[in-house]
């Protein structure tokens, strides 16, 4: 059989060359997003395989699909809502996703900030580098991990490696959610968010990004936390209120903050662009000898990127022989 697979790196380009050798089907790359130009190139194929921000609006894409004969979009991200499923539905087409491609991936991050952080490896790096100052300032001692309390926000897939991590480390571990599931239970002490804000050292947010958790660390939020709590965002920019956030940061009511999204990083995040094109609130952040921004990197990882590319392909290739697909959405 023949699939196509649209916006292909390179890291994803070794994992699609090595499962046409295993499964003997046929890949065409497709370069770009699925649209309703780039639908004329999959005319040939029986499945396809995406990964993409911008949403498949048109009804075009979903009438060709089916014309085709195409049965499902699969998509390799955890995200569906590029996908119109009233038109989906129209036009006989499945739609599955990835949704937990490896949340080791972003639970490492997530303590590896925590910790970079907590021992202030930056700071002291920035004396050395800077100023030739290999000396050990009051304000550099740290504490050890085993003495900290962790509050975790959201503990789904990625929450829940996160507080396993951080008990396997000794820290103790609080967590609010919404949902409580009992298979949590030895690696963390679940509570409300007003004791996890109020009581935690160092907060790291595992939530989606929904109109319930926009913007739920604001300034109140950042008034109850700890002087010495330290902030991490391996989830969603928009669930931090920035400008608040800078506040905090600049009049020490928190201590740091590690950062893997920020709200408005689409327009740069997993790009180059022009100097002028980085905003404020990121240079301002950067600039900050506390302040750890990655660009939305926690998920790139050889295991994610492999289990992104391998399960969407093999639920499209399911699909075809009539098999129920690994992740089923609609
Ligand atoms: P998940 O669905 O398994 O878990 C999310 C958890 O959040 C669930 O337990 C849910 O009950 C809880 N939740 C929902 N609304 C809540 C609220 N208002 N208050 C408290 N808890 C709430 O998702 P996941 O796989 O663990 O992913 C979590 C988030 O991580 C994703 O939504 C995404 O934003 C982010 N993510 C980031 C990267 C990265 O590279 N930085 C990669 C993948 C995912």
């Amino acid at each position: 059989m023949k699939f196509a697979i649209f916006n292909v790196s390179e890291s994803e380009q070794r994992v699609l060359d090595e499962w046409t050798k295993k499964t003997g089907h046929e890949v065409k790359v497709v370069a770009g997003s699925l649209n309703a130009k780039s639908v004329e190139e999959v005319a040939d194929c029986d499945g396809l395989t995406i990964k993409q921000t911008s949403k498949i609006a048109d009804e075009l894409v979903y009438r060709k699909l089916h014309e085709f004969g195409i049965k499902s979009l699969n998509l390799r991200i955890v995200g569906t809502d590029i996908v119109d499923f009233d038109l989906a539905k129209k036009y006989d087409l499945l739609v599955t996703n990835v949704p937990a491609y490896s949340p080791r991936a972003i639970a490492e991050m997530a303590v590896t900030q925590a910790l970079y952080l907590l021992r202030k490896i930056g700071e002291f790096q920035a004396n050395m580098v800077n100023q030739h100052d290999f000396s050990y300032p009051d304000r550099l001692q740290s504490h050890e991990i085993y003495t900290q309390t962790v509050g975790l926000v959201g503990v789904g897939h990625i929450g829940a490696a996160t507080a396993q991590m951080f008990s396997a480390l000794g820290a103790k571990v609080l967590a609010y959610d919404v949902v409580y599931n009992p298979a949590n239970e030895p690696f963390l002490t679940y509570t409300d968010l007003d004791t996890v804000l109020r009581q935690s050292d160092i907060i790291s947010l595992h939530t989606p990004l929904l109109p319930s958790t926009q913007k739920m660390i604001d300034e109140a939020a950042f008034k109850k936390m700890k002087n010495n709590a330290i902030l991490i965002n391996c989830a969603r920019g928009g669930l931090v209120d920035t400008p608040a956030l800078i506040k905090a940061l600049k009049t020490g009511e928190i201590a740091a903050a590690g950062l893997d999204a920020l709200a408005g990083e689409e327009k740069y995040f997993g790009k180059q662009v022009q100097a002028s094109d980085v905003p404020s609130d990121f240079q301002e952040l950067n600039a900050m000898p506390n302040v750890l921004l990655t660009p939305h990197a926690a998920f790139y990882t050889q295991t994610a990127i492999r289990n992104m590319v391998e399960i969407s392909l093999n639920d499209a290739l399911a699909i075809r022989e009539g098999k129920r697909p690994q992740n089923l959405v609609h």
